[in-house]
């Protein structure tokens, strides 16, 4: 299959990408792929909704950056902060225009609160914001004609000057595992996007689904593609738990915005003492005090109590959470939630530029697989959304333009061999496999999650080597298989996070290795 473009990923920014191209130019062949259904990835699962600047009367875009600076530590790039926040409203309109709805009050934005930020800013629809933008931008796709849906479709590698006789640094297009059909297919296209997500499944807990598991950073790493800030992940203070069909279920910030406390098992307000702001302090700084309350106290969890918050409130604006605890038998409000930190988003990625293209030419990252300079070290509550839109218009601007440009022919692209190996198995269980991964997610929990050691690295680093060995191994003697695929991709990336942990010296953002405290 040859296709002018290949959107790898269906999340919120693969999506909006492929529709403001074909909004400009309809003729431009698209194919998107995910490895899942359509639906299924981390944009499904946002709960709190956008941060963009709109009620102009009380709120400004200085506001916005300078919180948006505050919480990254000052790592932020300055530029890429002013212009995603001063270009977010007009992409939330358009995300409007193209059916999405939010939650009105008085006809006008009915705006949330999160840790972070100094105003209401945040455009949600109850607390169900992601699933329903994502459905939104689903019915909108399925109406252009030039773009091909592929569900159960995965990205095993990228098509580089490796699979070619070029040495232009280019990306081709990528192979794919078409799950239903058994085989590998080799996918050429002009322009390629990867628009994958996250690797939240890298860890024990994780609100992050379990397909979270860093594929386009796995396969840019094969490629060679520059990759920055992958150390820099963020852990979500309140996740509940336990886990709700196997699954993380996160509690959204704006519960502790809407007067949700925190409290240990001795029904202490912890957060009153460490900082000032409370429960609504940054992200990392919550998540580490919990996790300082877990450890010291040995206990499993802290409370939150969201007794402070009327029923008729949790019904309007957290029904998923009220039922999902309901079902649990957890009554809201007079009942506190059980709650732990979960890895929750990545902040560094691929590296790219303004317009979101990476290193190799041709390859575009968009989203959160993308390490934009918005978060820096560490990402203000709901601006990934914001990234994710901001930066797939701008990638498709670019793209436009790069079509116009003398690329290669049909030729070039048959030229391109088919996937080199024994191919795909569906039915091979590799008993292996859940094993390694189990243990890279224990692993990586223990010794490079919220809190870090030196030597605690290092042994991560040791055993996640030993692994990666195993690894290759079994991949070199066996057809790849879909869970094969992921834990490639997961134990690499699990190797350059605990390498490059070791080469950062200073507590920043979402950081923290004691033995620099
Ligand atoms: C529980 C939760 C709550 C959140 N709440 C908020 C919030 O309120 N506000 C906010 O701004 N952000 C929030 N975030 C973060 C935000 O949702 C994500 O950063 C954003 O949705 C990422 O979008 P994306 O398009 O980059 O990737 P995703 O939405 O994760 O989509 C990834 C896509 O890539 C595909 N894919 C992955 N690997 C492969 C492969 N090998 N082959 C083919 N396809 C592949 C998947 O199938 C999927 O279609 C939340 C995240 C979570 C998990």
């Amino acid at each position: 299959m040859t296709k002018d473009v290949l959107v790898i990923g269906t999340g919120i920014s693969g999506l909006t990408y492929a529709i403001q191209i074909a909004e400009e130019n309809p003729n431009v062949s698209m194919v998107l792929i995910s490895k899942s259904d359509m639906k299924e990835g981390n944009t499904r699962y946002a709960q709190g909704g956008i941060a963009v600047v709109s009620n102009f009367k009380k709120d400004s875009f200085e506001k916005h950056i300078e919180d948006t600076l505050t919480a990254g530590a000052g790592t932020c790039d300055p530029e890429v902060v002013k212009f995603v926040i001063e270009e977010g409203y007009e992409r939330v309109k358009e995300l409007i225009e193209w059916g999405a709805q939010f939650d009105k009050k008085r006809k006008k934005l009915d705006l949330a609160k999160e840790a972070g930020h100094s105003e209401k800013r945040i455009v949600h629809f109850k607390d169900q914001t992601g699933q329903h933008i994502q459905e939104a931008l689903l019915i909108k796709i399925k109406t252009y004609p030039n773009i091909e849906l592929l569900e159960q479709h995965t990205l095993v590698d990228l098509i580089t000057d490796h699979h070619s006789k070029e040495k232009v640094n280019r990306c081709y297009g990528a192979y794919v595992i078409s799950q239903e059909e058994e085989k590998i297919k080799k996918i050429t296209s002009k322009i390629t996007v990867l628009s994958t997500g996250g690797a939240g499944s890298l860890f024990a807990h994780s609100t992050n689904p379990e397909i979270s598991t860093g594929d386009g950073l796995g396969a840019a790493y094969r490629a060679r593609v520059l990759m920055e800030g992958l150390p820099y992940v963020q852990f979500h203070p309140t996740a509940l738990q336990p886990k709700v069909n196997g699954h993380t279920f996160l509690i959204t910030e704006a519960v502790r915005g809407a007067g949700g406390k925190l409290v240990n098992m001795q029904g202490e307000r912890f957060m009153v003492k460490n900082d000032s702001r409370a429960e609504l302090a940054p992200r990392d700084i919550v998540a580490r005090e919990i996790q300082k309350e877990i450890e010291n106290q040995k206990e499993e969890f802290v409370w939150l109590d969201g007794s402070g918050i009327d029923k008729k409130q949790w019904k309007n604006h957290f029904p998923t959470i009220l039922e999902t605890c309901k079902n649990l038998g957890i009554e809201l409000p007079e009942e506190p939630i059980p709650v732990v930190p979960a890895a929750h988003y990545f902040c560094g990625g691929i590296k790219v530029n303004k317009k979101s293209e990476s290193q190799l030419k041709g390859l575009y990252a968009i989203g959160e697989c993308s390490a934009t300079g918005l978060h820096g070290t560490n990402r203000l509550a709901s601006n990934s959304l914001l990234e994710s839109l901001v930066f797939a218009q701008r990638a498709a601007q670019d793209t436009l333009l790069a079509l116009r440009k003398k690329l290669p022919n049909k030729a070039f692209y048959n030229a391109i061999p088919q996937w080199n190996g024994d191919g795909y198995s569906n039915s091979i269980e590799i008993q292996e496999i859940k094993k390694y991964r189990n243990e890279l997610q224990e692993l990586m929990t223990k010794y490079v999650g919220i809190f870090k050691t030196n030597n605690g690295l290092k042994i991560a680093e040791n055993r996640i080597d030993q692994i990666y060995k195993a690894i290759n191994s079994i991949y070199n003697k066996n057809k790849l298989t879909y869970g094969l695929c992921e834990l490639r991709n997961m134990v690499s990336i699990a190797y350059l996070i605990t390498k490059q942990s070791q080469g950062i010296t200073q507590n920043q953002g979402v950081f923290y290795n004691h033995d620099y405290a």
